[in-house]
C-alpha cells in the first residue's frame, strides 16, 4: 500500500485548486486546501471528510503563509505536495496596464508563490522529500498579445521553477511547472480577470481582438479542469515527475511555434550570437 500523501493547495475555493483538492481527496490522500475567505463553505462543499483541512490564506500575506504551513504540519505532520495555484490574469496591452495593476499581479502570482514556497520548503527539506507544483501558464512559455503583463508573471514562475528543480535535486525534492492553455474555470470571469480600464485605440487590431476573443471563448475554453486535476495527481505519484508540463493542445502548439521561431533566429544569427566571446577564449 502506498503511503497517503499530504497536499497543500493554494487558491482552492474554485477552478483548478478546487478540482485538484477533489482529485487528491478521491485518491485517498490528505488535503490542506487554502482559501482567502469562507473556509466553512469549502469544507461543506467537499463533504467535510477527516482527511481535509481548510485554512485561510491570502498568498500575498507572508505571515499567514507561515501560519498556514504550521497549521498543516500540526494537523497532518508533513507536507508532501505543494500546489502553488492561486493567481489571476490581466488582459491588457503591456503599455496600457498601470504600475499598480502590474505590481499587484506580480504580488499575487510571483511574490505570493514565493511566500508560500518559503513557508513550506523547510518541512520538505527536513524530510528530504516533496514535490512543488507551480501552476504557470502557456503565457509563461511564449509572449501572447494582450497577456504580456500576466505572462511575464508566469515567465517568472518558469524561471523560478526551473532553478528550483536543479537546487532541489540533491535534496530529494521535485519541482514542476504546469503550463495550461485556455481551461474552463472562472479565470476569464469578471470575478477573476482584470481588464485594464486604460485602453489605447492604437492596439485595437491586436489587443482589442484578444479582448473580444476572451469574452467569446469564456465558458467554451477547450481545457477541462477536471482532467487537468487528474494529470496533477498523476505527476504527483510519478517516480520521476517532469519539470515542465504544458497542458492542452493549444498550449503545446503555441510553445512549438515559439521554439520554431526561436530556432530560426538562432540559425539566421548564429555567427553574431556566437561571435561575442573574447578572442583569447579557447573553444
Ligand atoms: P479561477 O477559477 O479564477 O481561480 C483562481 C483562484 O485563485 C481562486 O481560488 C482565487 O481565490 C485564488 N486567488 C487569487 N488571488 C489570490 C490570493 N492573493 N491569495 C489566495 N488565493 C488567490 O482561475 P483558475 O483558472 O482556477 O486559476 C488557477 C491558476 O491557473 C492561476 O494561477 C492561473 O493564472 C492559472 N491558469 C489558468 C488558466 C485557465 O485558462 N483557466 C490558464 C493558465 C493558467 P478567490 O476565490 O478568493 O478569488
Amino acid at each position: 500500500m502506498t503511503e497517503q500523501k499530504v497536499w497543500f493547495i493554494t487558491g482552492a475555493s474554485r477552478g483548478f485548486g478546487l478540482e485538484i483538492a477533489k482529485e487528491a481527496l478521491a485518491s485517498g490522500d490528505k488535503v490542506v486546501a487554502t482559501v482567502r475567505k469562507s473556509p466553512e463553505l469549502l469544507t461543506s462543499r467537499l463533504g467535510n471528510p477527516d482527511n481535509l483541512s481548510v485554512i485561510i490564506l491570502d498568498v500575498t500575506n507572508e505571515q499567514q503563509a507561515h501560519e498556514a504551513a504550521g497549521q498543516a504540519i500540526e494537523r497532518f505532520g508533513k507536507i508532501d505536495v505543494l500546489v502553488n495555484n492561486a493567481g489571476y490574469g490581466i488582459l491588457s496591452a503591456v503599455e496600457e496596464a498601470t504600475d499598480k495593476e502590474v505590481k499587484e499581479n506580480f504580488e499575487a502570482n510571483v511574490f505570493g508563490l514565493l511566500n508560500v514556497t518559503r513557508a513550506v520548503l523547510p518541512y520538505m527539506r527536513k524530510k528530504r522529500s516533496g514535490h512543488v507544483i507551480n501552476i504557470s501558464s502557456v503565457g509563461g512559455l511564449t509572449g501572447i498579445v494582450g497577456w504580456g503583463i500576466y505572462g511575464s508573471t508566469k515567465f517568472a514562475v518558469e524561471g523560478l521553477t526551473e532553478a528550483m528543480a536543479k537546487e532541489f535535486a540533491p535534496l530529494g525534492i521535485y519541482a514542476t511547472t504546469v503550463e495550461p492553455g485556455f481551461f474552463r474555470t472562472e479565470f476569464l470571469d469578471v470575478t477573476s480577470l482584470i481588464r485594464s480600464s486604460h485602453v489605447i485605440d492604437d492596439y485595437a487590431e491586436t489587443v482589442g481582438e484578444m479582448r473580444s476573443f476572451a469574452t467569446k471563448v469564456n465558458k467554451k475554453q477547450p481545457g477541462d479542469p477536471v482532467k487537468l486535476a487528474k494529470a496533477i495527481v498523476l505527476i504527483a505519484n510519478a517516480e520521476k515527475p517532469p519539470v515542465h508540463l504544458p497542458m492542452g493542445k493549444d498550449s503545446l502548439d503555441l510553445f512549438k511555434e515559439k521554439m520554431e521561431l526561436f530556432n530560426k533566429d538562432i540559425e539566421t544569427w548564429y555567427d553574431v550570437i556566437t561571435g561575442t566571446d573574447h578572442d583569447d577564449v579557447i573553444s
